[in-house]
């Protein structure tokens, strides 16, 4: 939750500040705190100027990818000949990720001011949030908002009497992980099952039904008032490490560690900082043995790879992994990982939209082949067996999903082989009878 970084105390937190603030929920007390003045100040402003400022302060994408979001929305078309659509993904579906929902639950108008600015800044009329499903109270505290937006005309065909219309739809999904992939998630607003699209057309060519469309994460879109009420500048000296990451990030801490939890950070905060003084450490008498920084789509750290980065895109990275989506799993020396990443792959199998034999076939035999490790009745040849497996599911499918489910097993084998190889010779009791 709010939590002022010791380097920047008076500008931290910014995301989580009204986080468990009922009063932050409502219209007026969101103006009480400041909220629709950027909106306002927006649409006094051209879109190329909004576009510049987003530019300049170097805000990324926060729902894994990292990309520069100023860039993404300069890439929409600037005639207005085709509608233009502007599609918030909400779906956070990420094993270990659990921000946007919050910033949903608490702060509901930031969101919606957000993606109010960034619609206008596209040349969008209309804006889709795509819901998770299952998240029923951030659903009902984002209609409500939104019902009370439209009621005091900061959504709607005249937003504060500018003569600009934006128009917000709540889509709620229905529990499919694959539909947090930007083209999986057009094709269910749009009534379709939602696979994937092959890329190109990229979306800012023709996204939602055809249209010229940006697909931007909650977190980011939430960032953007803050950037215009704010300045570029300040955002930009929010950055403890690479000069490339900026602002703040809120990280999703669960597993292995005393207090599990949001945690809003600087960008390149040592993950040592994060781990120990603001999750407490290990649990008593245990110690840390792993860490997946960017939900479980990513290769795994072991923790002095975890101990030694700084928590942002590139300081992840020169530790061997992705900050991801930031949902950070900690495991101690109690965890099986062989058996963890076995419950990983088994969810990228039942996930797949089963479109690429490489992730259909691929990630359900990875599943057998550690559920044969498991039992007791793995053999020397599974590890190449793996690895080969892994390599025709990077790189070569419609959407990463195959990537994800190979991430943690290659990482898994090349860092933890001895967990493995106990199981294969039968030092370790099998965690699951014979299939
Ligand atoms: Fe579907 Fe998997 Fe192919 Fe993605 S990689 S499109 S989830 S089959």
């Amino acid at each position: 939750m709010g939590y002022p970084h010791p380097s920047h105390p008076k500008e931290t937190p910014v995301l989580s500040k009204h986080f468990g603030d009922p009063e932050a929920r409502t219209f007026d007390g969101w103006v009480k705190h400041g909220g629709y003045e950027a909106l306002r100040k927006a649409v006094g402003m051209t879109r190329e100027a909004i576009i510049e400022e987003v530019k300049a302060s170097g805000l990324r994408g926060r729902g894994g990818a990292g990309f520069p979001t100023g860039l993404k929305w300069s890439f929409m078309p600037k005639e207005a000949v085709k509608p233009h659509y502007l599609v918030c993904n909400a779906d956070e579906s990420e094993p270990g990720t659990f921000k946007d929902r919050e910033i949903m639950r608490w702060t509901p108008h930031a969101l919606i001011e957000g993606c109010a600015i960034g619609a206008y800044a596209i040349g969008a009329e209309r804006c889709y949030i795509y819901i998770r499903g299952e998240f029923t109270e951030p659903w009902r505290v984002m209609s409500n908002a939104v019902d009370e937006a439209v009621a005091r005309g900061a959504l709607g065909a005249n937003v504060f009497g500018s003569g600009k219309r934006v128009e917000m739809i709540l889509h709620r999904g229905a529990g499919a992980y694959i539909c947090g992939e930007e083209t999986a998630m057009m094709n269910s607003i749009e009534g379709k099952r939602g696979n994937p699209r092959i890329k190109p057309p990229f979306p800012a060519v023709a996204g939602l039904f055809g249209m010229p469309t940006t697909i931007n994460n909650v977190e980011t879109l939430a960032a953007v008032p803050h950037i215009l009420n704010r300045g570029a500048e300040w955002y930009k000296g929010l950055c403890l490490g690479n000069p490339k990451s900026t602002g703040t990030k809120l990280v999703s801490v669960c597993g292995h560690v005393q207090r599990p939890g949001n945690y809003e950070v600087v960008m390149g905060t040592p993950v040592r900082e994060i781990l120990y003084d603001m999750c407490g450490g290990p649990l008593p008498g245990r110690t840390f043995k792993a860490v997946i920084p960017g939900g479980s789509s990513v290769p795994i750290m072991t923790i002095e790879e975890a101990e030694a980065a700084l928590f942002d895109y590139e300081g992840i990275v020169a530790q061997g992994s992705m900050l991801g989506s930031a949902g950070m799993i900690v495991m101690d020396d109690t965890t099986d990982m062989v058996y963890q990443i076995w419950r990983l792959a088994k969810f990228y199998a039942h996930e797949s939209c089963a479109q690429c034999t490489q992730c259909r076939e691929g990630t359900a035999w990875t599943t057998r082949i550690f559920e044969r490790i498991l039992s007791g009745k793995g053999k020397q040849e599974d590890f190449q067996l793996l690895l080969e497996l892994s390599e025709n599911m990077t790189g070569k499918t419609i959407c990463v999903l195959s990537d994800s489910c190979a991430a943690p097993v290659v990482s898994g084998i090349q860092k933890f082989r001895s967990e493995f190889e106990a199981y294969i010779a039968g030092a370790r009791e099998p965690a699951m009878a014979a299939v």
